[in-house]
C-alpha cells in the first residue's frame, strides 16, 4: 500500500488499539498481536497479477502493453474496481488504488473487497479496433481470476460503458454454460446495465457536499453553532449560501457534477470555473454546463480551447492556463481528475474553503495535513466519490436477480446508503480534531477488523 493510505491506515490501527471499548474481552497482548496481523493484512495487497498484453495494431506492428489487475482485499466480498487506461498507469499506483477500493466499499457497507485493474495506453491514440483487442485480451489474460463471485472490474479513468460490453462479452465465450452478467459493473443498459450507473459518480459526489453542507448542518445546527471545532465552523460559515464553485476535470465525474450544480436550485451556487487537461474557463457569473456538454459531446470530450469556438457556441468564459482552476478565489473545489493534484509545492496557493475529492486520491498526504491544520475541509474520495461502485453493486445484484429498478429507484437507493454513512461519520468530525479522512479510514479499518476478528483470522 502506497504510503498516504498505509499511514492513515496506521493512523486508525493505532486510535483503535488504545481504545480499549473495542474488542474488550482481549488482553493487552492479544489486542496487540491482532492489530499487528491486520496492519499486515491490510498493508500488502492479496495479489498483483501482471502481464503483457500481445496486440497487433491496425498497421500491423505487434506491441506488448503493459497491464495489472491487483486483488488487495476480500475481506467483505468478491474483489471489486475499476480498470483505469491511462499511459502513467504503474503498478505502485494500480495497488494504492485498490486499497482506496477496499477501504471505500467497507466505509459505506458494500459487500465487496478491494481489487484495481489499470493498461498503460492513452487511449486516445489507439483505434477503436485495437481498444476492441486490448479490451478482450485483457479479459482473455486474466480470465481465471476474473469472475461474478471473485473479482468484478468496472470503469475507471479512460474507460466506460463500451469497454465494459466488449469485455463482458469475452467474458461469456471463455465461460460458455457460466453466468457471466455480474463479470463486469458499468456495461450498457441494452447489455445489462444499470440505469443511473454512468451519472452515479458524480451525482454521489454532489450528494455528498450538498447533504453536508445544507441538510446535516440543518438537523444538527443547535450542538454545531457551540462546538468550537473548527471545521463545523468552516461548514457554518458556509451552510445554504450562494457558492462559488470551481471543478477539476469535465469527464464522466466532473462534467456530472457541474451538471448537478448548474441544475440545483435550492440555492443559487454557481459553476464559475470547469478545467480539464487543457484548459480552465472561467466566467464569474456562472458559466452555460448544458452548452459545455454540448461542445464536448461533440469535439472528442474537450473543452473549447479557443476564443472563436465560445463566441461560435454562445458561450461567455475567460481561457486560462489549465492548473489555474486549483488557485481560484472559490468557496468549493471539487477535484474530478487524476491524482497528487494539491501537493506540497501548491498547496500554500490553494484558497477554496472546501475541498471535495471526486477522484481517487487527488490530495497528497502532506497537503491534506496542512490544509486540515487550517480548518480546510476535505471531504475525501472513499466518502464522496463512491456512487459509482454502490450503483455498481446495485448492478450486480440486478443482474442476479434479472430485474432491474427504475432509474428514480437508482439513485434514492444511492442516495439512502451515502446518507447512512455520513450520518455515522459526520457527528464524529465535527466533535474532533482530526480531519474527515481519518475519520473515514478508522470506520473502514473498525469494520474491517471486526469481520477479521469474527472469522478468527487476527491471531
Ligand atoms: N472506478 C470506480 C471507483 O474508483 C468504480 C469502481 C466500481 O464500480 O467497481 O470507485
Amino acid at each position: 500500500m502506497a504510503s498516504q493510505t498505509g499511514v492513515i491506515v496506521q493512523h486508525s490501527l493505532n486510535a483503535l488499539l488504545e481504545d480499549k471499548s473495542f474488542l474488550p474481552t482481549l488482553h493487552d497482548q492479544a489486542r496487540q498481536q491482532a492489530f499487528t496481523s491486520l496492519a499486515a493484512i491490510l498493508s500488502t495487497p492479496n495479489h498483483i497479477h501482471k502481464s503483457f498484453l500481445r496486440i497487433s495494431l491496425d498497421k500491423g506492428k505487434i506491441v506488448r502493453i503493459p497491464a495489472f489487475r491487483v486483488q488487495h482485499n476480500d475481506t467483505l466480498g468478491p474483489y471489486k474496481g475499476g480498470i483505469r487506461f491511462h499511459e502513467s498507469v504503474n503498478e505502485e499506483e494500480v495497488v494504492n488504488l485498490a486499497a482506496l477500493m477496499t477501504l471505500k466499499n467497507a466505509l459505506h457497507e458494500v459487500p465487496f473487497g478491494g481489487g484495481k485493474g489499470g493498461v498503460v495506453i492513452n487511449p486516445r491514440e489507439y483505434s477503436e479496433k485495437e481498444l476492441h483487442l486490448i479490451c478482450e485480451k485483457y479479459v482473455r489474460y486474466f480470465s481465471d481470476i476474473i469472475g461474478p463471485d471473485k473479482d468484478i472490474p468496472a470503469p475507471d479513468v479512460g474507460t466506460g460503458d463500451r469497454e465494459m460490453d466488449w469485455m463482458m462479452a469475452e467474458y461469456k465465450s471463455i465461460n460458455p454454460g457460466k453466468t457471466y452478467r455480474g463479470s463486469f459493473t458499468g456495461k450498457s443498459i441494452v447489455n445489462g446495465g444499470s440505469l443511473g450507473r454512468r451519472e452515479a459518480t458524480g451525482k454521489g459526489v454532489y450528494f455528498t457536499f450538498r447533504y453536508m453542507l445544507s441538510d446535516f448542518l440543518k438537523e444538527q445546527q443547535k450542538w454545531l453553532t457551540e462546538s468550537k471545532n473548527k471545521f463545523a465552523q468552516t461548514a457554518l460559515s458556509l451552510a445554504d449560501q450562494s457558492l462559488k464553485i470551481a471543478i477539476q476535470g469535465f469527464g464522466n465525474v466532473g462534467s456530472i457534477v457541474a451538471l448537478e450544480a448548474y441544475q440545483c436550485t435550492h440555492v443559487q451556487n454557481k459553476v464559475v470555473a470547469v478545467s480539464d487537461r487543457n484548459v480552465t474557463l472561467y466566467h464569474a457569473d456562472g458559466l452555460d454546463i448544458p452548452a459545455l456538454i454540448e461542445f464536448t459531446r461533440t469535439n472528442g470530450g474537450d473543452l473549447p480551447t479557443k476564443e472563436e469556438e465560445l463566441a461560435e457556441n454562445g458561450i461567455k468564459a475567460i481561457i486560462h492556463h489549465r492548473d489555474d482552476i486549483l488557485y481560484l478565489e472559490v468557496d468549493v473545489l471539487f477535484l474530478a481528475a487524476l491524482e497528487d493534484q494539491i501537493h506540497k509545492n501548491n498547496m500554500e496557493r490553494i484558497k477554496a474553503p472546501i475541498i471535495v475529492e471526486g477522484a481517487n486520491a487527488p490530495v497528497t498526504g502532506e497537503a491534506d495535513q496542512y490544509l486540515s491544520d487550517k480548518g480546510v475541509i476535505i471531504v475525501p474520495d472513499i466518502l464522496a466519490n463512491a456512487g459509482g461502485v454502490i450503483v455498481s453493486y446495485f448492478e450486480w445484484l440486478q443482474g442476479r436477480e434479472t430485474q432491474f429498478y427504475s432509474e428514480d429507484e437508482v439513485f434514492k437507493l444511492l442516495f439512502e446508503k451515502m446518507k447512512a454513512t455520513m450520518n455515522t461519520i459526520l457527528p464524529q468530525y465535527f466533535g474532533d480534531p482530526y480531519p474527515l479522512r481519518q475519520n473515514c479510514y478508522n470506520h473502514a479499518v473498525m469494520k474491517l477488523c471486526t469481520v477479521l476478528y469474527r472469522q478468527g483470522k487476527l491471531y
